[in-house]
Parts: C-alpha cells; structure tokens; sequence
C-alpha cells in the first residue's frame, strides 16, 4: 500500500514546482511583493482545531470532506484515546494532527521547564509518533494560548517555553491571537505564530470574513482557531455547524491555498527562507 505521506509530500513537492514555475513567468514584475503560494493562489489559509473533540469528527470533517479542505487537528492525549481510530483515519486521508499537550495544562507557573516538557510536551510527541508516525511535521498550539512557563517576568517564562518546544523538535508554534501572517514574520518567529478564533465573540461569520479578506489583500497567511463545532451553539469559541459551514465555503470559494499548519509552514520556509537569511545577514553586517 502506498504510504500516505508520501503521496502528501509529492502533491506538495509539485505545488511548489508549479508555484516557482509561476515565480519564473512573473521574473519582470521585480517590484512586487514577492507573494507566490503554490498555484498563484493570493493567499494561505490553515484551518485548525484544538482539544480533540468528538464535535469535529461528527460535525467538521464532513463538511470538510466533501469540500476537499485538508486542516490541522491540534489533540491532547487525554482526548484523542477515545476515538484514536478516527483520527488515525484522518491522519492518514492527508490532515495534520498534532500536539496540544497530553492533558491541556492551562496554568503553568507551578511547573518546572523539565517538569513540563517530560509530562506534556515530549510525551505527547512520543504518543503522536506512536499512533500517527515519525515523519509529521511539528507543529504545536499552546493551551489557552498562554505562553510562558514557571515564575518570573513574562520574556523568562516564554524564553522557558520555546527551549522546551525546541528541544522537542517542534518547528511551528501557533498562539491564539493577532492578525494575519507574513510569510517571512512566521519563519522569523515560527513558534509565536498567529491566529485567529472567529467565533470568540459569539457565533458569526462577519469576523472571519473580515480576517479572510485582510489576509487575502496582504498576500499573508490566515490560520483560524475552531473548538466545539455544534448543532445548536452553546457558549463564546463554540461555532454552530451553519457557521462554520459558511466560514468554509467563503474559504472554498476564494483564490487561496488551503493546507494544513505545517504543510504552509514548509512551503513558507522553502520558499522566503533564503530571502530572510539574506536579509538577516545584510543586518548583522552592518
Ligand atoms: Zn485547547
């Protein structure tokens, strides 16, 4: 049987070609804003979800399905155990799942940076390998978006946090806040990327529009942030069904290159990778 994800690495090794073919074509434009995702589409998009709940199998991944959107599953391992076959199967048709800690700590002062990434982080990345293997790409979200670990000033304690996550491999970092990406920012800063939760403030799609077409405009990268995807919508960060179907079709429907957190994150450190390196080392020799 074919792996899977090698399939998934060719489709995007040939998006690449096909997105610096585009870049070759476009040479004279020298001026412009160098915005090439894979296709010439204007823009990424990452459609992400937290916690491993059971509401986005039954209620996301249809619609998910039937409109071909791959997405990023951020899981902890408390939940995922309880439908491990489910989001194997995920896994294997092309999504991300990913790390979002084993038991989704949210206040974390009382923790040691050891303490901490021996419970949450490396174990979680050894229960990821072991059910979704080695090969994925690494990506995390912090928990309640909080971003620092122990005590001390808030530069010690996310100082703490990104030598756990980079010790642990982790290469994309997504926090829940902020607006759209610049392709260069995010591989400058790849573990304080931000995103988006467009129904935070209740169950909308005017936010997420908005986010959507500001990205677009900016030739940047949204990533959206689900929970709790319901028939009936309950409480702030859940989504209805109908709103987040109409969220998707609007993403469905517009000129931009949707994948997986970790898929972009690669493209975009390919492609800008060289450029920002080149800029990092014109700075540093000044
Ligand atoms: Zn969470």
């Amino acid at each position: 049987m074919a792996d899977p994800r090698l399939s998934r690495r060719s489709l995007f090794a040939a998006a690449a070609g096909l997105a610096l073919g585009g870049e070759a074509l476009a040479g004279g434009a020298r001026s412009q804003p160098d915005r090439a995702w894979p296709n010439g589409a204007r823009a990424a998009v990452s459609l992400t979800y937290d916690d491993g709940l059971n509401s986005q199998l039954d209620n996301a991944v249809p619609e998910l399905k039937r409109l071909g959107l791959k997405a990023t599953f951020f899981l902890t391992g408390d939940n995922a155990h309880w439908r491990l076959g489910d989001w194997e199967a995920l896994s294997r048709d092309g999504n991300e799942v990913a790390n979002h800690t084993m038991t989704h700590p949210c206040a974390l002062a009382g923790y040691s940076a050891g303490r901490f990434e021996d419970a949450e982080i490396a174990r979680m990345e050894g229960y990821l390998d072991s059910h979704f293997g080695a090969e994925r790409e690494r990506t995390f979200a912090y928990p309640c978006g909080y971003l620092g670990i122990g005590k001390g000033g808030r530069h010690a304690r996310y100082a703490r946090y990104r030598r756990v996550l980079e010790r642990d491999g982790v290469i994309a970092a997504r926090t829940t806040a902020g607006g759209p990406n610049r392709p260069e920012e995010a591989i400058a800063d790849p573990l304080h990327l931000h995103a988006f939760e467009p129904t935070y403030e209740g169950d909308k799609v005017g936010p997420a529009i908005r986010y959507l077409n500001e990205t677009v405009a900016q030739g940047g990268w949204a990533i959206l942030v689900f929970h709790d995807v319901l028939a009936q919508w309950r409480s702030d960060g859940d989504a209805s069904v109908a709103t987040h179907n109409r969220i998707l079709a609007h993403i469905a429907a517009l000129d931009v290159w949707c994948a997986p957190m970790g898929q972009v994150f690669e493209y975009a450190q390919t492609h800008w990778g060289r450029s920002v390196r080149a800029e990092g080392a014109a700075v540093g020799g000044r």
